[in-house]
């Protein structure tokens, strides 16, 4: 396929307002795609060239693309600079700049060789790799059209932006290959389990249905962690859960790490799939050292324990431990305890299928914990009073709360998934009158009187599950200390846009001055949930009316998560009926 037929899909992709026009446009592209080019056209849609969890990124920042555009158009790079500074964008440069050098060669560019230079950019490393790297990416630019330029300059500095989900582009492969999006469900499944969409749309054009459905876990490929639900009280727990037994779990406030064990050779993953292995090379040696089975995949929490005081310290001190320098030094500062809670793979067999006390005794089985490693601490009951209790002794020994879990025959591990198999109570939903929601920012206003030159408040929103889209919930303007106002315009600059982005909904009252991507979540706490003419959350079109959040505060931002693991517009909808029915 030539770049340029990607590059003016891409061009219709990012003028669209609706989602199910996106969805037509990719399933037409995605059914002219062949075998050897559907993975890459997937990962050149997300705005990536490879699955996220690879972390092979070209790695190009602006100043890099800038000494490009520079070369390959024969200009000087204070042109360049000049032009940015009016675009604000490097690929509108690269569009838009009057190319001196001769036009591009006879051959047009194909999707593979753009994939295969941009690998070459991500290989490139040690002494003259920046040199390297701008110079392949000059000759690409060189051999484009004006079109292609854009997004081969948005590709290589990760800002390609053009609002696609993860679940839109599963839909339009269900549409191009399954004849409907309805038939999404099963490329879900496929992609919960590996992680790679590449993979899954490969396999679904070579093999159809029957080969994505055997797609298997496999190690170093990360599995999408299963989430877990809400309630408004705790009463509600056991009804909830519905098993006669349930597990009740310490919920750590620590960052979630998904330990894969081959021999070892240990492979750790965020919540976001990122391999942060050589974050935590603490953990790295515990699971060598404890984990007994030769391979496994381990679901559990890392977490700074004060062995001295013997307390968890809080979220805020593990995070200082995200970094790319004095890695070993930190982590002796700060170590990082690692607390088990599933088992999802040992000795080459998925354990996904199995019920959560079978998970848990194959855990017991292959584990010698000590200080550094060990199982989640639990208790198993049967009805509130045991639940209260675990409750209160974990928040007593400063943990945030408890994970409750069902113990039934079907207590599967359900990748990707939040549903009631898993129910978190955390201390902050103590009191009845509040609620924390993660929240995703898509969009801010202009601050005035002691706020100009920042933001006055950011536009909150909640996911939308089904429909894969962001339903506003709150204007939040509270909360902030004066540098995190201060900071609100850096912390968003690379994720403004310039008109709504299609996957977000807005009612006209609460369109805000700046648009985001939806990409970053902050945690909001609220007092309660109102129907509203002005958001969109679970918008009822007849009624005109959506739910808001009254009172929100700024409680922290979570760059951990997703925008797609924020809180659901169907968890606000549920907080709002149990709230009016007198919870
Ligand atoms: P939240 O981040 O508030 O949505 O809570 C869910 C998160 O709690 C999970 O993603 C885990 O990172 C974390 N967590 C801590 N302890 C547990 C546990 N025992 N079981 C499951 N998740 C846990």
């Amino acid at each position: 396929m030539k770049f340029a037929t990607l590059a003016s899909c891409f061009e219709r992709l990012e003028a669209t307002s609706s989602r199910n026009d996106m969805i037509a446009i990719l399933a037409r592209l995605l059914a002219g795609t062949s075998p050897d080019e559907i993975g890459i056209v997937c990962y050149f849609v997300l705005g990536e060239i490879g699955p996220g969890y690879s972390g092979v990124t070209p790695g190009i920042g602006d100043r890099t693309a800038a000494a490009a555009i520079a070369l390959a158009a024969g200009v000087d790079l204070a042109s360049v600079e000049t032009a940015a500074r009016k675009l604000g964008d490097y690929g509108d440069v690269a569009a838009s700049l009057a190319w001196s050098a001769p036009e591009g060669p006879a051959e047009p560019l194909t999707v593979t060789d753009v994939h295969r230079g941009f690998m070459e950019i991500a290989q490139a490393s040690g002494p003259g790799s920046a040199d390297r790297k701008m110079r392949i990416l000059a000759a690409m630019l060189a051999a484009a059209t004006p079109t292609e330029r854009r997004y081969l300059v948005r590709l290589a500095t990760g800002k390609m932006r053009l609002g696609v989900g993860d679940m839109t582009l599963l839909d339009a492969l269900a549409e191009a290959f399954l004849g409907s999006k309805a038939e999404r469900p099963p490329l879900e499944h496929a992609y919960n389990i590996s992680s790679d969409i590449g993979l899954v749309a490969r396999t679904l054009l070579e093999e159809g249905l029957s080969g994505v459905l055997a797609i298997p876990v496999t190690l170093h490929r990360p599995i999408r962690p299963m989430l877990a639900q809400r309630v408004s009280r705790i009463s509600e727990i056991p009804e909830r859960i519905g098993s006669p037994v349930i597990a009740v779990e310490e919920k750590y406030d620590g960052e979630r790490i998904q330990a894969h064990k081959d021999g070892d050779d240990v492979t750790l993953f965020s919540r976001r799939l990122i391999d942060v292995t050589h974050q935590y090379p603490d953990i790295v040696r515990h699971v060598r050292r404890c984990v007994t089975a030769d391979t496994a995949i381990l679901d559990g929490e890392a977490v700074a324990f004060d062995h001295e005081i013997g307390t968890y310290h809080p979220f805020q001190t593990l995070m200082r431990r995200r970094r790319k320098h004095r890695v070993r030094e930190v982590a002796s500062e700060i170590p990082a305890t690692y607390r088990v809670f599933d088992l999802l793979y040992v000795n080459g067999e998925p354990y996904l299928h199995r019920s959560y006390p079978e998970r848990r005794a194959g855990l017991e089985a292959i584990l010698s914990p000590d200080e550094q490693i060990s199982p989640a601490d639990r208790i198993l009951t049967g009805d509130l009073d045991g639940i209260r209790s675990f409750y209160l002794s974990c928040i007593e020994r400063g943990l945030e709360g408890i994970v409750c879990k069902s113990c039934a025959d079907d207590s599967f591990y359900r990748a990707g998934a939040r549903e009631w198999q898993w129910i978190k109570w955390k201390s902050d939903y103590g009191t009845e009158l509040v609620d924390t929601l993660d929240l995703v920012v898509v969009g801010a206003n202009a601050g005035r009187g002691k706020r100009a030159g920042t933001y006055g408040s950011v536009l909150c929103a909640a996911y939308n599950h089904e429909e894969d889209i962001f339903q506003t919930v709150c204007s939040m303007g509270t909360g902030f200390s004066n540098a995190d106002l201060a900071d609100l315009p850096r912390r968003f600059a690379d994720v403004r846009v310039d008109r709504q982005p299609a996957r977000v909904m807005v009612t006209p009252q609460a369109a805000p001055d700046f648009w985001f991507a939806p990409a970053r979540v902050v945690e909001v706490l609220g007092l309660e949930i109102t129907e509203s003419p002005v958001h969109t959350c679970n918008w009822d079109p007849e009624r005109r009316r959506g739910l808001a959040l009254r009172f929100p505060r700024f409680v922290r931002w979570r760059d951990e998560k997703s925008p797609e693991a924020a809180t659901t517009t169907a968890e606000v909808v549920a907080m709002f009926r149990r709230r009016r029915e007198g919870g």
